[in-house]
């Protein structure tokens, strides 16, 4: 019997999702724990069985170029693109993953690869009006996506407006 996973990526993290009392196979990469550097949701991550595989290179080639695609490369970040690979992977491997994420550019390119993707289970988030850019040098927020900061020039990161909110 193929077994079914549920692959996790940062927003499904940030979202706070009680995924301490499922019986679901829950999977998620080292990059997308490194990205999670909230403190409460490091501690949901420890007491929750979620286990950390990596995918492929060669998967995550094949999604890199997918994100080319579709226009979404440079609004992925190498957590969003190796939780990507590693629904690959599983596929190949004869698994059923289910990409569980928030992110628009995440859900692009998954459907583009043909992996299933479905929204995180609590519902009723809204998406691209959730994300944050702000410069990490001089602190000015964006609300929209853009590359570098326009005060200092920095490259700009960003950030779920809701992991603030809880
Ligand atoms: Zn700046």
């Amino acid at each position: 019997m193929p077994q079914q996973f549920l692959v996790l990526d940062t927003t499904a993290f940030y979202a706070g999702v009680p995924y301490t009392n499922t019986t679901e196979n829950l999977v998620t990469t080292p990059d997308v724990i490194s990205e999670v550097s909230n403190e409460r949701t490091r501690s949901l991550i420890a007491v929750s069985k979620i286990n950390v595989l990596q995918g492929s290179q060669e998967h995550l080639r094949k999604v890199k170029a997918a994100a080319r695609m579709t226009g979404d490369d440079k609004d992925l970040s190498p957590a969003d693109l190796s939780v990507l690979a590693l629904c690959l992977s599983m596929k190949e491997e004869g698994n059923s993953p289910i990409l569980i994420s928030d992110d628009f550019a995440v859900e692009n390119v998954a459907s583009k690869l043909g992996i299933p993707a479905r929204p995180l289970m609590t519902g009723g988030i809204q998406r691209a009006a959730e994300w944050v850019f702000f410069c990490p040098a001089c602190g000015k927020q964006y609300s929209k996506a853009r590359e570098d900061c326009l005060v200092c020039g920095t490259k700009l990161e960003k950030r779920l407006k809701r992991s603030q909110a809880r």
